[in-house]
């Protein structure tokens, strides 16, 4: 009956972060010695305090169907973050919260994209966007940010790109999977184009807001001049290691809001009543647990730098934030094992988890063939030794 499957289904490809940590886990369970750096989420537990505001909204009967925008108090939490760690004003009327920054994403961008239009996405991006921009309709213009630009675009090629179509931008800082990062300065050069073409909605993922290795936050909406043309996206996943509540959220203009309520309530209502006000708690009590976790990762990325900087044949651009490096590995193909021949990042991956037993995203789900992403949200024993293991299985390669 797969007949009955719809073209706009058929057309989407399945998340490649998600098929490798799936795969990951069933070679686990078929009891196998992986490694899994595939999957983007931090290994930390979530803090006790968040857990115990969870364990108290069960015995308070927060059970019932929570608003479709989210609980009030959490909406108000939102405006005082976006205050307090961002500089921006926002009413709680401008906030709504949904089942992950997945579904902000998914929301804004099914409000907003439709048959015609184009949206504007710096490559690589993460390989949810493409996918949720073909179900919206919407055709993609890519602007190609390759390792020796440090994964970034400049203003020039932003301006190159802006056709008449042009509906909507869309970008990640820190970047997955580049871990590439615009400071305020650099995004006040794209401000300056964005200034000029006030019809382009822009839609800034800043779900890696606090594991930033560099420099302070920065964002578009904080030019006074864009403010109506952002829509900022967030989320508890990153910051707290909340990925398994699912709660993220936009803050944007109000006629947006709106859009995004209204289809969130025909689509799957309010987030979990339980994980909102776990949420509350995270995003109401101090940062320091935030902080601790990012100081832990920018350890694992001096560490992953060192190790694979020791690795023949990986090049890539140090991370600036999040938790991946994005090595460009196509000097392997063409090379060959048992057999076997690396044709492309594909099959890289594939001979990596068979000889090394680690997994990793091919970069083409992201827009780069001649990449792959490794996580390095594991412990540094992990990492050590999924290096060590990626440096015996490529001596293997001729
Ligand atoms: N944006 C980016 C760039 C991501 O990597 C992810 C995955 N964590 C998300 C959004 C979605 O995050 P979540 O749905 O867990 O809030
Ligand atoms: N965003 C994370 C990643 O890129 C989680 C998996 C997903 O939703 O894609 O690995």
């Amino acid at each position: 009956m797969t007949e009955f499957i719809t073209d706009r289904i058929r057309n989407i490809q399945e998340s490649s972060t998600l098929r490798m940590s799936k795969l990951s886990r069933e070679l686990k369970e078929q009891g196998q010695d992986i490694i899994n750096l595939s999957i983007g989420e931090p290994d930390f537990d979530t803090p006790d305090h968040i857990k115990l505001a969870a364990i108290a909204a069960i015995e308070e009967n927060y059970t019932h169907y929570p608003p479709v925008a989210g609980y009030p108090e959490l909406r108000r939490a939102i405006v005082e973050k976006f205050k307090n760690d961002n500089g921006l004003t926002y009413k709680a009327s401008q906030v709504i919260v949904s089942t992950g920054a997945k579904q902000s994403l998914m929301n804004v961008i099914f409000c907003t994209l439709q048959e015609g239009d184009e949206i504007i996405v710096p490559q690589p991006c993460w390989v949810s966007y493409p996918e949720m921009i073909k179900l919206s309709c919407a055709k993609v213009n890519y602007i190609k940010a390759g390792i020796d630009s440090g994964f970034k675009i400049s203003a020039r090629e932003l301006e190159a790109a802006i056709t008449p179509k042009t509906r909507a931008f869309i970008y990640s800082s820190p970047n997955n999977p580049t871990g590439s990062f615009y400071s305020h300065e650099e995004l006040a050069e794209l401000a300056k184009v964005f200034a000029r073409h006030p019809n382009i909605l822009i839609i800034s993922d800043e779900i890696y807001e606090h594991i930033n290795f560099t420099g302070k936050h920065a964002s578009l909406a904080q030019f006074p001049e864009l403010y109506d043309q952002v829509v900022v996206i967030n989320g508890v996943s990153k910051a707290f290691a909340m990925t398994g509540w699912r709660i993220g959220y936009m803050a944007g203009p109000e006629w947006l809001a709106q859009a995004c309520e209204k289809l969130q309530g025909q689509f799957t209502s309010g987030a979990c009543s339980i994980s909102q006000r776990a949420a509350l708690a995270a995003l109401t009590s101090s940062l320091a647990p935030t902080k601790e976790m990012c100081k832990t990762f920018q350890k694992r990325r001096e560490l992953v730098v060192r190790l694979f900087n020791g690795i023949e044949g990986f090049r890539f651009h140090a991370p600036e934030g999040a938790f991946y490096l994005f090595p460009d590995i196509s000097v392997f193909f063409g090379k060959s094992f048992d057999g076997e021949l690396i044709k492309n990042d594909e099959d890289f991956c594939m001979f990596i988890l068979k000889e090394a037993k680690v997994t990793l995203v091919a970069g083409s789900g992201f827009g780069d063939a001649d990449c792959v992403r490794i996580s390095f949200a594991a412990s540094s024993d992990q990492l050590e030794e999924a290096a060590g293991r990626i440096k015996e299985a490529i001596k293997l390669l001729k």
